[in-house]
């Protein structure tokens, strides 16, 4: 196809504004999927997407229009929608020339909204502003039509007006991508060059890359090579999407479609990275390209240890279809055989935790997740610390730095008051606010991202009743006066409790951790203290008392079989016992103190 006739665009929308359900009315009014095979969130695939209601891999899909005669091919690129995922989202932008920006039209601009438009402008695209569920009563949208034209700095009669769900404007949204996203330029004779945006792993075929070409041509039957690795790869297959994967003979400037290597691995194929020929190939590759980074991390084990080998396979699996996902084996006293985790967020912990135990059947549990700090040391050494057990112990550390966010937070302005005390408590500083319109407020804080991975999300939620929305990108590092908090049970310190934390909230943590434990672990034939300390210095001291009890007496001189049974039910708990120091302490006491919040 020549580039004049392609139109390479995405939807940007805040999670449940209808994005995948405009993308099934696009596919069904296009023709390219039948009505009959027409099932809801026909791109979203993976089931846990289904059922949380959100995009997590982005999908693309070709579609063909007709305007005045003239025939044309649409890419519709689908972004993930969630902030864990902006270097997805910001490489699928930088695939396209255009944006829909789709607003739900009872609801408004959401904080996700604008971070994505943000992307979007910084990287040059059209937008063009969509009301969607126009159909719905409660809809208002000339009240949304004129925040959204004051935030993109259009009319508010540039507004366009859909309902995904009816149908009604999807056609005129087609022509009006036609007419106003700019139609892709590259150069056609120059060595190829394309970018991936995405990369998934497929049973039968292995990685299926997703790719958009800026210049030249890539065939099937030709050598290729990965720029940031200059690994090369026989090229099995090339190919468009639309629905169904179909193989063409290659791929031309501007256009959208997949290559099949045979390569077993995503991280072999990496989002951002680009493709050229192997012999007579570019020599510059296309900007912005990243390693994926982990910047959350948690110790994940299996509830049962026995599925301890499960767990290791399920990570490989995983692995294949995600080059973000990082783990090494861990071990913990109170938790057993394990892994330290590293995921891009939040929700990326919560989704693969999620996909383990659905998809591979395991039981897990998580240890409170946390950043990476660098650490300075007085001798001037650098460290860099992902797991609270390998902070440096004594009084050498000169400088802490941990990771802070800039975080946007939208609700409606009667919820400045209570937003601005949750910020405030979190180590926040106010960078601006602005109001979108009468009512309702942008507020920008810079927060440690430390603060915000730990239940910022749930408090704001229900502080502003529901009304809030945050969206957080990275912002550098700064220092902080952080400890690391130790549990002691008996004076010996239970690993997965262990938290890094600001100074002033260590007390908190560890009275916390110290109270819960107190609670859940049995009592003993002695007595044992549980202490919360900072290096050598105890903050906080919790004792459970001695119980002289023996289980046998109750029955002296009564029924042998009785006594039996009681003996066999003592050893079989035993199993799950897990000892600390003296104390012997069953591994549901450890699991239901780290799940309590
Ligand atoms: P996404 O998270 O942006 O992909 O949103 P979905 O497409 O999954 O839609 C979220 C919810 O809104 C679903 O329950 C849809 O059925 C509903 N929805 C989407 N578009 C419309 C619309 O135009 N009108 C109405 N009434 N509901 C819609
Ligand atoms: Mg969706």
């Amino acid at each position: 196809t020549p580039p004049e006739q392609i139109r390479n665009f995405c939807i940007i929308a805040h999670i449940d504004h209808g994005k995948s359900t405009l993308a099934d009315r696009m596919l069904q009014i296009t023709g390219v999927v039948e009505e009959r095979a027409m099932r809801a969130q026909y791109l979203d695939r993976m089931d846990i997407e289904r059922e949380r209601g959100i995009t997590i891999k982005a999908q693309n899909v070709r579609l063909p229009w007709v305007l005045d005669g003239q025939e044309h091919v649409l890419h519709l690129i689908d972004t993930p929608g969630h902030v864990d995922f902006t270097y997805e989202v910001s490489r699928a932008l930088e695939a396209c020339e255009g944006a829909i920006l789709l607003v739900d039209a009872a609801q408004g601009i959401e904080a996700q909204t604008l971070a994505n438009l943000y992307l979007a402008l910084e990287k040059d695209l059209h937008i063009i502003p969509v009301l969607n569920k126009i159909d719905l009563p409660s809809a208002d949208p000339d009240k949304y039509a004129a925040e959204l034209a004051h935030i993109i700095g259009c009319e508010p009669t540039d507004v366009l007006r859909v309902s995904a769900k009816t149908g009604a404007g999807v056609r005129e949204l087609l022509d009006e991508a036609v007419r106003q996203v700019p139609a892709p330029v590259g150069e056609a004779d120059a060595p190829a060059r394309a970018m991936i945006f995405d990369s998934v792993y497929d049973t039968y075929r292995g990685v299926v890359t997703y790719i958009r070409v800026v210049d030249g041509r890539i065939s099937p039957r030709e050598k290729i090579r990965m720029m940031s690795t200059n690994a090369t790869h026989e090229l099995l297959e090339v190919g468009i999407i639309s629905p169904e994967p179909k193989a063409t003979k290659g791929l031309g400037v501007g256009e959208v479609g997949y290559l099949i290597t045979g390569v077993k691995d995503v991280r072999q194929s990496k989002v951002g990275d680009t493709v050229t020929w192997e012999r007579r190939g570019a020599t510059e590759p296309l900007a912005g390209y990243r390693e994926p980074k982990p910047m959350v991390y948690s110790g994940l084990y299996p509830v049962d240890g026995s599925d301890y080998p499960v767990l290791r396979e399920a990570l490989d699996k995983l692995q294949l279809n995600d080059a973000a996902l990082t783990y090494e084996p861990e071990t913990s006293v109170a938790l057993g055989f394990g892994f330290r985790c590293g995921f891009l967020g939040l929700l990326h912990l919560e989704i693969t935790r999620d996909r383990l135990e659905r998809e591979f059947g395991l039981d897990l549990i998580s240890t409170a997740p946390n950043v990476v700090y660098e650490v300075t040391l007085d001798d001037g050494t650098e460290l860099v610390v992902t797991n609270p057990s390998d902070w440096p112990g004594g009084s050498k550390i000169g400088d802490v730095r941990e990771p802070v966010s800039k975080v946007t937070v939208l609700a409606p302005s009667e919820f400045i008051g209570v937003i601005m005390e949750l910020c405030q408590g979190k180590r926040g500083v106010l960078l601006g606010m602005d109001y979108l319109s009468e009512d309702r407020v942008e507020l920008r804080y810079n927060l440690p991202l430390a603060e915000i991975i730990f239940d910022f999300f749930d408090s704001l939620k229900s502080r502003t009743r529901g009304y809030a929305s945050l969206d957080y990108e990275e912002a550098g590092q700064q220092s902080a006066d952080l400890v690391k908090v130790d549990i002691l049970l008996q004076g010996e310190p239970v690993d997965a409790f262990s938290a890094i934390v600001h100074k002033d909230a260590a007390y908190a943590y560890g009275n916390r951790m110290a109270t819960r434990l107190r609670e859940l672990i049995p009592r003993q034939h002695f007595e044992v203290p549980i202490q919360a300390a900072i290096g050598a210095r105890i903050i906080a001291r919790e004792t459970i008392r001695a119980i002289r009890k023996d289980v046998l007496a109750k029955c002296y001189g009564g029924d042998i079989s009785r006594k039996r049974k009681l003996l066999e039910k003592q050893k079989e708990g035993k199993k799950r016992m897990k000892t600390v120091g003296r104390v012997e302490v069953p591994q549901e006491a450890f699991v239901a103190a780290l799940s309590t919040d």
